[in-house]
Order: C-alpha cells, then sequence, then structure tokens
C-alpha cells in the first residue's frame, strides 16, 4: 500500500476524514458543555488578548519561569513542527507527487527539514526527561488522588510522541535514501539526523525501500490520527483548551471578586451548588489545566497537609463537568430516559461535599499563589468563593466559629464585636483630626478594624500618624464614623453582608467628597482600591508602604538612626500578588542604615501565605500537620533574624504567635514597616 497511490490514497482519505470527523464530534461536545455555564464578558480588549496568546502560548512565559518548563517549551514547539510537517505528510497520502520543496523552493524545505530535525531530537530528550521525572524522581506536585491514571495517561502520551517521531526519522532516512539518483524527487542533507539514520536501511533494494517507506509512513500517519483521537480524553485535553483560556484571561485585578446581583428575584440560589452555574470561562478553565500541578506545589494549605490541592479541584471539576454536562445535553432530547441517562448519578451528585469537599473550600487562604503560578491562567480562587457564596447564602453552612464574627459584624462593624462607637478612641491624645473636624484635608487615613481596636494593631497606626505628621501630610480619620470595609466577610462567601457593608461606607466617604485614602493594611487597601470601584467609590487608594516610600523619596522622611539587625521581610499576598508592590516595602528598608535584609525563598510573587487570608484568620486551624503560620515563621527562623518585617496586621499577628509557637518570641520580634521607619526618622 504505496501512500498516494489508488487505493491506498482512497483508504488514507477515509480514515483522515473518519478521525477528524470523530475530533471534531468530539470537540463540539466539550464546547457545547462550556456552554452550559452562565454568561461572563470577555471579549473586550482583542489586541491584548492577542497579545497574550503570543507571549504565553507561543512565548510559554509562564511556563519557563522554571528550568522543567524548558522542557515543555520545547515539546511545545516540537508539536508545532511535527504539524506543519504533518501537512506534506498527509498531502503525499493524497496524491504521491506532493512535496513542499515543489511550493517552498528547495532553500526553505531544507530550513524547515533541518527545524524539524532538530526540534524532534529536542522533543526526545524532553520526553525522556519528562518519564525520568515522573516515574524515578517523582516530584510532589505530579502527585495525584488517582496516580495510576495519571500516570498511565502521561506514559500513553509520551509513548505516543516517542513512537510518533522514531516513525518519522525512519521515513526521512529512506526518503532520503530513495531521493538519491531520483529526480522527482528532493530531501535535503541539511535534515543531518534523519539522513545519520540512513545507513541502517542503505543496504536494502529499491523495492524494499519502498516497503520500509509504506511501513513508516503509515505508521507516522496512523499515530498522529490515533493521538488527535485521543486528545479531548486525556489531560492533553489543555491543548485544545489552553490557548482560549490564556486568550479569554482576566483583566480585571486579580484581587477583584465580582458582584452578585442580589436582587434578582427569579434566583431559587445564591452562589454555585452546580457545576453549570459557574460562567462559561470558568468552566473553559477546567479545559485548560495541564496537571502540572504548579498550583499545589506554591499552595500554603495543600503544603501543610490540608485537604486542599487546587490541581485536584481543578481535575475533579473537570471529570465531573465532563461526565454531567454530557447527560444533561443528551436530556432534553430523551427527558422520559432520565434515569437511563444517568446510570452513574452524575446529574445527582452534589457538587459540594462531593466533587469539592467542604473542608478543601474553607481550607483556602486566597492568597493566590495558584493563580500566579498556573501557566494558563486558570482562575481558582472565584471558583471556591463562588461556592462558598452557595454554602453562605443559600445554605447557611460555614463553620460555626464564623457565626459569631458575622453577628459582630452587623452589629458593631468589626469582627470582636467592640462597641462601634470606640472605634476612633485610639486616636485620644494624639494630634489627629477626624474628617467631621476638617473635612478640607487631602488624604483620609482609613485604619480599618484591626488598626482601630486591636492592641498590636493600634501600634502600627500609631507610628503611621507620628510618620505622616512628621512629613506634614494633610490628613485625617473617620474616627467613629468609619465602619468595616467587609473585604473578609466577602471573602468568606457573605456577599450579602459585604454589600450592605461597603454600600454604607462608600457612602460615607464619597459623604466628605474624599480622592484619596491611605491605609494600613493589605486586605482594606485591595477592596477600596479594585473592589469598592463596584460601588461608587473611585478614589486613588495607597497602601502605607507605597506613600511612606514617596515621602522618603521626597525627603520628606529622612531615616536617620541605625538598626543594626538581621532582618527577614514577609511579602503580604494582597499587597504583592494581588497589586505588585514588592519593590516599595523592600526600597523603605533599605533606606534605614544599618539593617541586613535577607530574602527568604519563598519571597515576592512565591511568598508564602502567613494564613490569615480569605477569612481564615477567624476559623480553626485544625486540619493538617502544620498550621500555616507556623510553616511561615520555620522558613522565616531558618536565616536566624532579629526582626521579622511585615505590611499588615494579620500577618503582625500570625507571626507573632507563630513566634510563640516556636519560643522564639523573646528572641525574634515582629515589626510592620511603618513602625521601623518611625523608629528611625529623624524628628
Ligand atoms: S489561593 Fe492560596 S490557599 Fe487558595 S488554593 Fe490557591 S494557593 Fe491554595
Ligand atoms: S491549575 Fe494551572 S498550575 Fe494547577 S495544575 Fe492546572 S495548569 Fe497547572
Amino acid at each position: 500500500m504505496q501512500p498516494g497511490h489508488f487505493p491506498a490514497n482512497i483508504l488514507f482519505v477515509i480514515i483522515l476524514v473518519g478521525a477528524m470527523a470523530f475530533f471534531f464530534r468530539t470537540a463540539k461536545e466539550l464546547y457545547r458543555i462550556m456552554r452550559l455555564g452562565k454568561s461572563e464578558e470577555r471579549f473586550d480588549r482583542i489586541g491584548e488578548r492577542i497579545k497574550g496568546v503570543v507571549s504565553y502560548v507561543l512565548g510559554q512565559q509562564r511556563v519557563v519561569r522554571e528550568p522543567s518548563g524548558w522542557g515543555h517549551f520545547l515539546i511545545f514547539w516540537g508539536f508545532v513542527i511535527i504539524t506543519v510537517g504533518s501537512i506534506e505528510t498527509f498531502g503525499v497520502g493524497v496524491y504521491h507527487g506532493f512535496a513542499y520543496w515543489k511550493f517552498l523552493g528547495k532553500p526553505l524545505t531544507a530550513f524547515l527539514y533541518l527545524l524539524q530535525d532538530l526540534l524532534c531530537a529536542g522533543v526526545v530528550v524532553a520526553l525522556l526527561v519528562a518519564l525520568y521525572r515522573r516515574f524515578v524522581q517523582k516530584p510532589e506536585r505530579l502527585r495525584s488522588s488517582d496516580q495510576r491514571a495519571a500516570n498511565l495517561d502521561a506514559t500513553i502520551i509520551i509513548a505516543f510522541i516517542l513512537v510518533l517521531i522514531v516513525l518519522l526519522f525512519g521515513a526521512r532516512a529512506v526518503e532520503y535514501l530513495l531521493a538519491q539518483g531520483d529526480p522527482t524527487r528532493y530531501f535535503p542533507t541539511a535534515a543531518f539526523i534523519s539522513v545519520a539514520f540512513s545507513p541502517l536501511f542503505s543496504s536494502l533494494s529499491t523495492e524494499s525501500l519502498h516497503h520500509w517507506y509504506a511501513f513508516f509512513w503509515w505508521g507516522h500517519t496512523l499515530v498522529i490520527l490515533g493521538f488527535l483521537v485521543y486528545i479531548p480524553f486525556s489531560k492533553h485535553l489543555h491543548i485544545l483548551g489552553a490557548i482560549p483560556n490564556v486568550f479569554f484571561r482576566r483583566f480585571r485585578p486579580v484581587g477583584e471578586l465580582t458582584k452578585m446581583n442580589l436582587e434578582d428575584e427569579n434566583a431559587v440560589s445564591f452562589g454555585v451548588g452546580k457545576v453549570e452555574e459557574f460562567t462559561w470561562k470558568q468552566l473553559l478553565d477546567l479545559y485548560a489545566c495541564t496537571e502540572c500541578g504548579r498550583c499545589s506545589e506554591n499552595c500554603p494549605a495543600n503544603l501543610t497537609g490540608k485537604p486542599l490541592s487546587p490541581k485536584e479541584t481543578i481535575h475533579h471539576l473537570k471529570e465531573h463537568l465532563k461526565a454531567k454536562g454530557k447527560l444533561m445535553l443528551a436530556q432534553p432530547a430523551a427527558p422520559a430516559a432520565e434515569g437511563a441517562a444517568n446510570p452513574g448519578g452524575e446529574l445527582e451528585r452534589p457538587l459540594i461535599g462531593d466533587v469539592c469537599l467542604h473542608d478543601e473550600i474553607w481550607s483556602c487562604t486566597t492568597c493566590g499563589n495558584c493563580m500566579e503560578h498556573c501557566p494558563v491562567f486558570i482562575e481558582h480562587i472565584d471558583k471556591y468563593v463562588d461556592m462558598r457564596r452557595y454554602l453562605v447564602l443559600t445554605e447557611s453552612n460555614f463553620p460555626q466559629e464564623v457565626q459569631g464574627v458575622f453577628r459582630n459584624w452587623e452589629t458593631n462593624s468589626n469582627p470582636w464585636g467592640i462597641g462601634f462607637a470606640t472605634r476612633g478612641d485610639w486616636a485620644k491624645g494624639l494630634p489627629v483630626k477626624t474628617m467631621a473636624e476638617d473635612p478640607n484635608v487631602e488624604y483620609l487615613f482609613y485604619v480599618g478594624c484591626s488598626g482601630s481596636f486591636d492592641e498590636r494593631g493600634k501600634k502600627i497606626t500609631t507610628a503611621m500618624v507620628k510618620l505622616l505628621n512628621q512629613a506634614g501630610v494633610s490628613f485625617g480619620i473617620l474616627g467613629a464614623e468609619e465602619k468595616c470595609c467587609g473585604e473578609t466577610a466577602r471573602r468568606i462567601g457573605n456577599e450579602y453582608l459585604f454589600q450592605t457593608m461597603a454600600v454604607e461606607l462608600a457612602g460615607i466617604i464619597n459623604g466628605y467628597g474624599i480622592k484619596r485614602i491611605i491605609t494600613t493594611c493589605p486586605h482594606g487597601y485591595n477592596c477600596l482600591k479594585n473592589e469598592y470601584p463596584q460601588f461608587d467609590g473611585t478614589w486613588e487608594v495607597y497602601h502605607h508602604v507605597e506613600f511612606l516610600a514617596k515621602l522618603v523619596r521626597e525627603g520628606r522622611l529622612k531615616p536617620a538612626q541605625g538598626l543594626d539587625k538581621r532582618l527577614v521581610f514577609h511579602d503580604s499576598c494582597y499587597l504583592g500578588r494581588y497589586n505588585g508592590l514588592y519593590e516599595e516595602p523592600r526600597a523603605l528598608l533599605r533606606s534605614i542604615p544599618g539593617l541586613q535584609h535577607f530574602e527568604m525563598d519563598r519571597s515576592r510573587a512565591k511568598s508564602f501565605c502567613c494564613g490569615a487570608g480569605g477569612g481564615r484568620m477567624w476559623m480553626e486551624e485544625t486540619l493538617g500537620h502544620a498550621k500555616i503560620n507556623n510553616a511561615r515563621t520555620d522558613q522565616a527562623l531558618t536565616l536566624d533574624p532579629d526582626l521579622i518585617a511585615v505590611c499588615c496586621p494579620f500577618c503582625t499577628t500570625m507571626f507573632e504567635d507563630g513566634l510563640k509557637a516556636r519560643n522564639m518570641d523573646e528572641k525574634v520580634k515582629v515589626y510592620d514597616v511603618a513602625e521601623l521607619l518611625a523608629q528611625t526618622v529623624a524628628p
């Protein structure tokens, strides 16, 4: 059956059309399943979206952040170039005389063949390394709840590609020999790797060479088409999902949760309690997952043994979606056969409590590490929060200890339940004006709950007041008028409470005509800056580290007194990953003479959460082999510091608790950068 000759060409076309039809049928079904999700607008800024595809798909920008990503880079480009080569292979299958060199010319064809040879060789090396990593090194991040299935899937894919390349080199080695002395054929010697295999066949007769060519060609072609058919059923579904997922990636800030429509009178539930209640983009996320494990490898909950692995969450959601979606699509056509169409009970399978476990959903600190490291821009946090919203708003089912905190927010607008009228008492005796006393100040200092009520938080607030006054900043506070921003209530899933608080606080701030706000809490900062625009709060919002860094730069604050200490700085998740403020706190620390600053392995974008975010500050931490704050404290202690510097009142508390747990609270002290600066600035 020589390729391209009758009747082999007819057979080939039948196989090709059959494989393509099967592939497109499966892809169409996956598309229809994705469209079961709710609507979401992601069609803006098309130019930027295309640029993103160039950087993150073609350039693999996030993948190659790690050395192991270069293997994927090679496999990706090898795959692209094999696909380009396959067009010629398929052309030969239809007509034996088809060849690129007849269209492209010999020099360009020679270059293309050389590129194919080099990339195919690179792919072989990358695949062997991948096999070694999976079966010998066994890195934690490749672990799966169903390891056998994951290994089998990976092995099938790797075997597919390896066989594909071996057959390709075989076909090309024989093709090179057949081209010698035949003016109707051309094979460039530039493809030196293929040529290097030709001695294996050089003793064969021309007839035998034709047989071997047919064998390699058919083998290569059938493996490609087999791979095409297998893709949608394997983890390599990401080949289809990743490109659109990168294209439709979010442009709104990573720290902004969506605003729920709580006035929808037709809503029978709120939040996401069924997989089809996610938006179509959230469902597309599931198809895009490469199962690389970068998310779980950086997840503080996962690393401390909580029952949460973002990779597993996405995988389980995907499997559930595919199974349930298929049944849902079949239903309208055969409503009477519902029972028969649902043999595994997937239609009735609870999303929460079965596909995703309660402890999994509540373990998330919303630290953003998963989203920061995901090469294909999967958005994990919104999914956990959407499921929390369902549990809180529809089922009233949440950790018991949060009940009292909700009540405290409702009655006194702070999580401790301290009388709201005492909110401004921290300022008694300090040179601070309230907005009521002077509404013409330039900045509102939004103090927040911790800075107003917590004894430790009040010290940070006091340091900040000292610095602002020293720099001659025109500022005021709301005092007893101030309310909680509601950030934590929102992350816990109580969107109703959050929206009530946000409307009230935005109204108070706007009532004073305020344009600029300074805050010391990264959670309040993120919420006011990125979420309050949903409630007419369109102010310039500064976290104190960026504001103080500016004052130091302008010479309005001059650190003079030296601090001869070893210091470790901890990046707050909501400041760094959420808002990109990595340099400002470091600039402040550098401005203090004498400080020796050491960086933890997990710093900046890889910073490890202190454990307080996502409302976890108010929940018991009983699961796992370690508390997250203790694990983070241990990471800091390996650098033998005198001081741990933070820029968040939650982080301050979590580190101080961690040091106590390690009996190191006498030796190592925790300070906010504002406190350190206040100790050192010239009066
Ligand atoms: S946000 Fe943080 S804690 Fe939550 S899943 Fe992602 S990495 Fe884990
Ligand atoms: S969610 Fe992203 S980071 Fe996590 S396994 Fe999937 S592709 Fe990798």
